[in-house]
């Protein structure tokens, strides 16, 4: 590979088609572990959430959390998933000493979900968003528990000695596997990016990547562009941020894309991503792979999820993120670009709709807190929940500017007043003395003493130097002390030079 340059890498690559399907794991933020009422708290000292069911001591048996299932089916259901009344959990057979009982409980032959689907932006040959819509499948959305944690390092004795952490163990995850449509690294990364988005809404996981709430594997394989079969795929194991998945993609694409280049097959294998280098690396070949032995699981009987216990979880589903974007975009007449930054969270889609229900001027509302609101809370660190401005205040500012009380620019000033006091903005402007002058007689004299102050300005304008109108402009500016209304003052002085 170091023999040929990145152009090179490149130009090779563009003559395949990537092939990219996710494997996604969510833990669920149950108060309690899945078949055990251990909490699931994260940063507790290790092994103080315990007991003999997550332990996997001999003759412990699971039963099997409620509040799981609940959230599992809420995020099968805002997947779009069809959501099987009868489900089995199976026994995942491996080795590991962060697995107690060595075996995992996930579901296998009958998960609990199936056939769902995720939008992303339709795209065109170079990646570029074309407006549409391309409609990612989900192929299975199935329960799980957590492994323990093994703890290698920051030991004195971690040289020699590594450690089980098994306050994990037993905590509830989904899986959530798609299909392989997804056809570029970025396509991947908005795939994740909505995803989370969505479990967010539903309020299923705090999806903290740092804290592990949201992993994802990611298969990639290469078939020459317009060929219909699928090549061999790597799988790239636990990827812990989104921003790792796409350059593991993008690494593992050219990989790919040179070994198919000089006659060489891709193997099947899984790799790990190193961040610190960029590159991918074997992990274990397909020889190697785990054989899982599964099993249907004893100590459980099958999951029933009834049509009436669905329906009553489907009519709790809060509005999600795409239906949300379109409504925000029909009823306040917002960009789509606008719709897509209001909605990020629902709680900032809350605020607006907060602030420009009843308003006379959404956009405005829109902008205010897409601009000046956003730049306050990132340069501050503050958040919706912490800031002072409530949200009839960003109406209001918006009103005062539309009505001519103020200008943009005054406005400026008062928004950073009310964002330090909480302050509705006609109490900011009255006390920083800002009111802007929009009273025509009283502009028309401004403008007819700035007139004859300056006689010869005045004759050159009206021999055709219009450009002197921003000249006139500043100086009644001037004499109003900054407080003249300058869209009016700009139509009184071409009115008077006339
Ligand atoms: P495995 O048997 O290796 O687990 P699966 O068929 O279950 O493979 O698929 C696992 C993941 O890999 C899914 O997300 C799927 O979309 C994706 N996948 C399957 N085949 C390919 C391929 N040829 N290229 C890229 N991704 C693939
Ligand atoms: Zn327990
Ligand atoms: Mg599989």
């Amino acid at each position: 590979m170091a023999t040929l340059s990145a152009a090179e890498l490149a130009q090779q690559a563009a003559k395949y088609e990537p092939v990219i399907g996710l494997e996604v794991h969510v833990q669920l933020n149950t108060a309690t572990k899945i078949f055990c009422g251990c909490p699931t708290a994260f940063g507790a000292p290790p092994n103080s959430q315990t007991c003999p069911v997550c332990l996997g001591l001999p003759g412990a048996l699971p039963v099997l959390n409620r509040e799981a299932v609940r959230k599992a089916v809420l995020a099968a259901l805002g997947l779009g998933c069809t959501v099987n009344e009868v489900s089995i959990f199976a026994r995942k057979n491996y080795f590991y000493p962060d697995l107690p009982k060595g075996y995992q409980i996930s579901q296998y032959d009958r998960p609990l979900a199936e056939h769902g689907s995720l939008f992303v932006d339709a795209r065109d040959a170079h990646g570029r968003p074309t407006g549409g819509t391309k409609t990612i499948g989900i192929t299975r959305l199935h329960l799980e528990e957590d492994a323990g944690k093994s703890l290698h390092e920051g030991f004195p004795d971690s040289e020699t000695f590594s450690y089980v952490d098994l306050n994990r163990s037993g905590v509830p995850l989904i899986e959530i596997v798609s299909e392989p449509d997804m056809r570029s690294p970025e396509e991947a990364h908005e795939y994740v990016t909505r995803l989370k988005q969505i479990m967010l809404y539903l309020d299923v996981s705090d999806c903290n990547m740092e804290e592990g709430s949201l992993r994802c594997d990611a298969n990639v394989s290469l078939r020459l562009r317009g060929s219909e079969r699928f090549g061999t795929k790597a799988e790239i194991k636990n990827l812990n941020s989104f921003r790792f998945l796409q350059r593991a993609l993008e690494f593992e694409i050219l990989r790919q894309a040179e070994i198919l280049e000089s006659g060489g097959r891709v193997v099947q294998e899984t790799r790990l991503y190193n961040a610190a280098e960029g590159r991918t690396y074997s992990m274990r070949s397909k020889e190697e792979a785990h054989d899982y032995r599964y099993f249907p699981e004893p100590d459980l009987p099958p999951l029933v999820v009834s049509a009436a216990a669905r329906e009553e979880i489907a009519a709790k589903m809060p509005e999600l993120p795409r239906a949300k974007r379109e409504r925000l975009m029909a009823q306040y007449g917002l960009a789509a670009y606008d719709a897509e930054v209001l909605t990020a969270t629902q709680a900032l889609a809350d605020y607006f709709e907060a602030a420009a229900t009843g308003s006379a001027h959404p956009k405005a509302v829109a902008n205010w807190i897409m601009g000046e609101l956003a730049a306050h809370m990132n340069a501050t660190g503050e958040t919706l929940a912490t800031i002072k401005i409530q949200p009839a205040h960003v109406a209001q500012l918006a009103a005062l500017i539309a009505e001519g009380t103020i200008s943009g620019k005054m406005a400026k000033e008062v928004f950073a007043r009310m964002a330090a006091t909480g302050e509705p903005p006609a109490a900011a402007v009255a006390a920083l003395g800002l009111k802007q002058e929009s009273d025509p007689a009283a502009l028309r004299a401004l403008v007819a003493q700035v007139l004859a102050a300056h006689p010869q300005q005045a004759a050159q304008y009206r021999a055709g130097k219009t450009a002197l109108l921003g000249f006139f402009v500043g100086q009644v500016m001037k004499a109003s002390r900054g407080q003249a209304n300058p869209a009016l003052v700009n139509q009184l002085l071409q009115e008077a030079l006339a």
